[in-house]
């Protein structure tokens, strides 16, 4: 069994706020929000950062960037602007060692940087 937290919130182990999900990814509202919208959208394949991407996953970022426009046309923030953050490693303060982009929006962020 995984001791990632997300990939325990992927298989169901600890509950979230799931927003969106399909075979390849999952949006999910984070648990300590920094802006009225913070969502979590994450590969479901256990990849430890972005710099652990290869060559095989660009059809899943890609999908996880077009999946943010649509997330955030539905949670009605597009329009008014929003920020994707994906925090790589030790000096950027990344926590949680599965990549994730923070999807954040629904006000103005100012120099937020999500940390
Ligand atoms: P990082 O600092 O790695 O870029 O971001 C990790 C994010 O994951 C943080 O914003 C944190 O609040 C969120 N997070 C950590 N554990 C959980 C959890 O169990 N559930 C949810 N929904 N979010 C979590
Ligand atoms: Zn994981």
């Amino acid at each position: 069994m995984s001791e990632c937290v997300f990939c325990k919130i992927v298989n169901k182990e600890i509950p979230a706020d799931i927003i969106y999900e399909d075979e390849q990814i999952m949006a999910f509202k984070d648990i300590a929000p920094q802006a009225k919208v913070h969502v979590l959208i994450i590969p479901k394949e256990h990849i430890h950062s972005n710099l652990y991407f290869e060559g095989r996953h660009k059809p899943v970022i890609g999908h996880l960037i077009l999946k943010a426009n649509e997330i955030a046309k539905k949670l009605g923030i597009a329009d008014t602007g929003y920020r994707l953050i994906v925090n790589t490693g030790k000096h950027s303060g990344q926590e949680v060692f599965h990549v994730h982009w923070h999807l954040l929006g629904g006000e103005p962020l100012g120099r937020l940087v999500c940390k």
